[in-house]
């Protein structure tokens, strides 16, 4: 049945990690009085910021050897962001575990660049270390255990390492909201937005359920906003290339995260290990990327929807050329695609992991069924190269948001902004206490 209802100030479509942290700054932060969330899935966060489908890690961009020393400035920001809630409302550590965590470098190319990086990094991150083989032995014995001693080898280390389940955190960012007594805040799950149609001074936002109508919408619904965006008329010079990432697990190998310095030209970042957010008995390696024509993993329905986000376009053929007649990447994406192969995969895979553990066994390795979402990774159709990072589509009082890597750990710096921007469409009375959303997370 098709009914309109009286107006919300802001409806938020999509029950991400991006869509829950927006609803808790909403909540919080403001004056705006009738928000609603709405999510296709029974719960929020069963897609990209499920706990299984995700690294799970905190990125602040200390070790992440494909992050400039800008970007980790901001990345790193923002991640405080997200550091400081859990610290704040998670004192049982329920929704994160506190792990160290280094960059491990091998030969000697390796080494200097590390080192080189740790003098530019060292002033943006005081608990950086640089350290040589005996302390990574301390540290993680099986990094070093089958090295040869005369190996060069020395890794960027922290002992500020997160791995939070960005599932739970949606969670409480939903549970926080919805105690948050002056508003009228409501969640509507198991509910699909259809489209989304300009009325007059109002959004009209039809789901499989009802119509409602919005003053301001925020479009976090993945790898979904693009398609929002360009049924709108937005975005049309996007399209996507969409990285699947699955994973591998291992007994109890590493007592934190191990990360890999990045390859160069490569877009994603290189695999690493780490022990399981809520089980450090389990270590997951990974995550692959393998390209697939779908908007979420494992739904083929998703296919079809892929494709009407530019997939077949002149345009994006032409840029997804550009891109894969780069040998580098053409090459690592035929590798991981032989990674994802049941049984044979691993015989390949397991070269990728021996560089952080020489000693593991084949045996020891087994490919993580059903884990891993998917990167929306943004393809600029002007430029014809690959953009990295989040994706913000600005239309009349509408955003969207396209979230890759690493979208979870800047959740709630994107939330802000978007929170300044609704308040800037809404106009009137509507007010954003910033500044307290600044002295409660900055
Ligand atoms: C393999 C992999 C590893 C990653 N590792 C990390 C990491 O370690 N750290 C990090 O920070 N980030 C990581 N990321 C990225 C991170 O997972 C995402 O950036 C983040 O989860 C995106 O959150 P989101 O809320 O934007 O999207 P999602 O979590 O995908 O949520 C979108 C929501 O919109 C809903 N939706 C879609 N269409 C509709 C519709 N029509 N109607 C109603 N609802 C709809 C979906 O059901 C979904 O719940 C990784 C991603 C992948 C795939």
């Amino acid at each position: 049945m098709t009914e309109e209802k009286e107006i919300y100030d802001v409806v938020i479509i999509g029950g991400g990690v991006c869509g829950t942290a927006l609803l808790y700054s909403l909540s919080h932060y403001t004056n705006v009085g009738k928000i609603a969330l709405i999510e296709k899935n029974a719960a929020v966060a069963l897609v990209n910021s499920k706990q299984t489908s995700n690294s799970q890690t905190l990125h602040f961009g200390d070790i992440e050897t494909n992050y400039s020393l800008e970007k980790a400035k901001k990345v790193n920001r923002a991640a405080t962001m997200v550091k400081n809630y859990l610290l704040k409302h998670d004192p049982a550590q329920e929704i994160y575990t506190q792990y160290h965590k280094m960059v491990l470098g091998v030969g000697a190319a390796e080494a200097v660049f590390l080192s080189d990086r740790y003098e530019s990094f060292k002033t943006l991150f005081p608990a950086l270390k640089l350290i040589h083989q005996e302390e990574i032995a301390a540290l993680e014995p099986n990094v070093i255990k089958g090295r040869s001693p005369d190996e060069e080898t020395l890794a960027l280390s922290t002992p500020d390492g997160y791995a939070v389940d960005y599932q739970k955190l949606s969670q409480s960012f939903v549970d926080k909201a919805t105690q948050a007594t002056d508003k009228s805040i409501e969640l509507m799950m198991n509910t699909r937005v259809t489209a989304i149609e300009p009325g007059a001074g109002s959004y009209l936002v039809k789901t499989n359920g009802k119509t409602i109508l919005a003053k301001t919408v925020a479009v976090t619904s993945g790898a979904h906003s693009l398609l929002f965006a360009k049924e709108l008329g937005y975005g049309k010079e996007y399209a996507l290339l969409s990285a699947a990432g699955s994973f591998y697990f291992a007994p109890a190998l590493l007592n934190g995260k191990v990360y890999m310095v990045q390859m160069a030209k490569l877009p994603f970042a290189a695999i690493h290990g780490d022990p399981e957010v809520h089980d450090a008995s389990q270590t997951r390696f990974g995550p692959t990327a393998k390209v697939l024509p779908m908007l979420e993993r494992h739904r083929y329905g998703t296919v079809y929807e892929y494709f009407k986000t530019a997939g077949l376009s002149l345009a994006a053929f032409r840029s997804f050329f550009a891109i894969l007649s780069e040998l580098t990447i053409l090459r690592y994406l035929i590798l991981n695609f032989i990674y994802d192969i049941p049984v044979f995969g691993k015989f390949f895979f397991i070269h990728q992991v021996r560089k952080i553990v020489p000693m593991i066994k084949l045996s020891e390795l087994k490919f993580a069924a059903g884990y891993g979402g998917i990167r929306p990774q943004i393809v600029n159709l002007n430029s014809r190269k690959l953009e990295m990072g989040e994706a913000k589509i600005l239309g009349k009082n509408i955003l969207f948001n396209i979230t890759p890597s690493p979208g979870a750990s800047t959740c709630l710096k994107t939330a802000e902004d978007d929170t300044q921007r609704l308040i800037d469409f809404l106009g009137g009375d509507y007010w954003f206490n910033q500044e307290r959303f600044e002295q409660d997370l900055a």
